[in-house]
């Protein structure tokens, strides 16, 4: 099976929203700003980033502009946030990687908006850490 034949399925909890997301993400990384966590209701949230025209949705998603330009989807039915798109990474969907129906799949490969990270969030893993974005300066020593 070659990369391009990989396709990685999921959904919302309530079974109303169903997407597919073909080939191999641009990226998967944690995302620790406040923005995300207010959003998703959790610590930190862990996003896979594919290009728009390979990740396909069934079901209608209701969205939340949480900035200008941006756009956060989730099931009406049962809240579940799904995806994040700005203009900001226009031709990306940043797809919330534990919506997946087996999120094991894709590894993070690192962590951004860590200058927002939680004091009380202790990660042990050696994935390199952003203060923002790796396009916004050099990983954290
Ligand atoms: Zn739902
Ligand atoms: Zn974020």
């Amino acid at each position: 099976m070659t990369s391009e034949d990989q396709a990685y399925a999921g959904g919302c909890r309530c079974g109303a929203i169903r997407y597919q997301a073909r080939g191999r993400p641009i990226w998967v990384a944690h995302c620790h700003c406040a923005d995300c966590r207010k959003s998703t209701g959790a610590a930190f949230a862990t996003y896979a980033g594919f290009p728009t025209a390979q990740v396909s949705f069934t079901g209608k998603r209701q969205g939340f502009a949480s900035s200008p330009g941006v756009a956060r989807t989730f099931c009406g039915t049962c809240g579940t946030p799904l995806a994040y798109e700005s203009e900001r990474w226009a031709g990306e969907v940043h797809i919330l990687v534990c919506t997946l129906d087996d999120p094991a799949r894709l590894t993070p490969k690192g962590h951004v908006y860590v200058a927002e990270q939680l004091p009380w969030v202790h990660l042990a893993d050696k994935l390199p850490r952003f203060a923002k974005t790796p396009t916004e300066g050099p990983a954290l020593s």
